[in-house]
């Protein structure tokens, strides 16, 4: 329990599409209840606020710091580890800081061929001289600039610091901000403890157990076709898989409200594996194995059974591991050289 009535909170952005921030605007009249508790001290989105002001903060003076986004550059990776001396408890807040989320989709590819793409060939680049960035360069008349490095590859938060509760999804979505908040609340007011360490704030079972469209336990679903969500219209009452719709919620960790499933979209996963699974993407491969009929078990499967049905889908690394590559098993695809 806190010592005081009232906590302190901030928010710190890395390799982030803001959308998390976002997501904190969207707890709407809610957030009123949050600032009764909480006084936002530093959020660059919500305040007018400077990365200087962060820094002067004495060490610990924030009760609970929210990093959202991936640890892309060594921006990123300093201002992860303020945010750890600043805060009491650190939160990786949302898919990219949870798992590495999209941007560490990136993780496919390594800095010398992003910056190949990205400074050489794309058709409105002009640099015939192939410069690329440097982390360092002096004008002619002295003057310093500096520009943060780039890294090979993305991470997620607990990568370069150590992480105190994980609130998964992109973004986090309003049932869950709703879990924190009542968290807090009673945390504050001293009527909830906070949960162990490294507790992720959702739920242990999978989606597809929270999920209206389950269509029951003794089941057995028979595809033999994948479909793209734009090649039907999907039936809004019916499981996405029984219609040959690529759906992960069974490799995917509840707890979100299922927004998709209600708007009649597909899960594409982004509350990551629950703790049981190591590997999101294996989960879900084993998931289509058994009801495309190859196999009740993923070790029986041949590489010709795996094979068939990969084939059928365009992106299947993108489709499997859109918000987990860089904590995968698989981590990365190549190394820079
Ligand atoms: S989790 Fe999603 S919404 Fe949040 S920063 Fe990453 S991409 Fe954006
Ligand atoms: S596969 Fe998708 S639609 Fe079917 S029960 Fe699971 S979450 Fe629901
Ligand atoms: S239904 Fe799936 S994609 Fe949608 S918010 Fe939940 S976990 Fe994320």
């Amino acid at each position: 329990m806190p010592d005081k009535k009232k906590i302190t909170l901030a928010l710190k952005r890395g390799a982030s599409c803001v959308g998390c921030d976002i997501a904190v605007v969207n707890f709407s009249e809610k957030l009123f209840e949050l600032i009764e508790v909480a006084d936002i001290v530093f959020s660059p989105t919500l305040l007018d606020v400077k990365y200087d002001d962060l820094i002067k903060m004495p060490d610990k003076s924030i009760t609970i710091g929210l990093y959202h986004g991936a640890v892309r550059n060594s921006d990123n990776e300093e201002f992860a580890k303020i945010m750890r001396e600043k805060c009491q408890i650190l939160i990786a807040y949302g898919a990219c800081a949870h798992l590495g989320g999209i941007p560490g989709l990136a993780n496919v590819s390594n800095r010398a061929k992003i910056f190949e793409t990205v400074y050489k060939k794309t058709f409105s680049t002009d640099n015939p001289e192939g410069i690329y960035p440097q982390t360092e360069w002096t004008d002619e008349k002295g003057h310093k600039l500096t520009l943060p490095e780039f890294y090979d590859e993305v991470y997620a938060l607990d990568d370069v610091v150590d992480v105190d509760y994980y609130v998964p999804a992109c973004p986090p979505t309003h049932v869950m901000n709703m879990q924190i908040l009542n968290l807090i609340k009673g945390w504050v007011e001293g009527k909830l403890e906070l949960p162990p360490k490294g507790s992720v704030i959702a739920e242990e079972k999978t989606l597809c157990d929270e999920c209206p469209r389950n269509p029951g336990k003794g089941k057995k679903i028979k595809i033999d076709k994948l479909r793209l969500i734009t090649e039907v219209e999907p039936d809004p009452e019916k499981c996405f898989l029984e219609q040959g719709i690529l759906c992960l919620g069974p490799a995917t960790r509840a707890g979100c409200g299922a927004p998709c499933i209600e708007a009649n979209m597909p899960c594409r996963g982004c509350m990551g594996p629950t703790s049981r699974v190591m590997d999101q993407g294996g989960s879900m491969l084993s998931a289509l194995a058994s009801i495309f009929g190859v196999s009740e078990n993923e070790l029986e499967l041949s590489e010709e059974d795996i094979e068939k049905f990969v084939s059928q889908m365009k992106d299947p690394l993108g489709c499997f591991y859109r918000f987990s590559l860089p904590k995968s098993l698989l981590h990365r695809v190549v190394q820079d050289k």
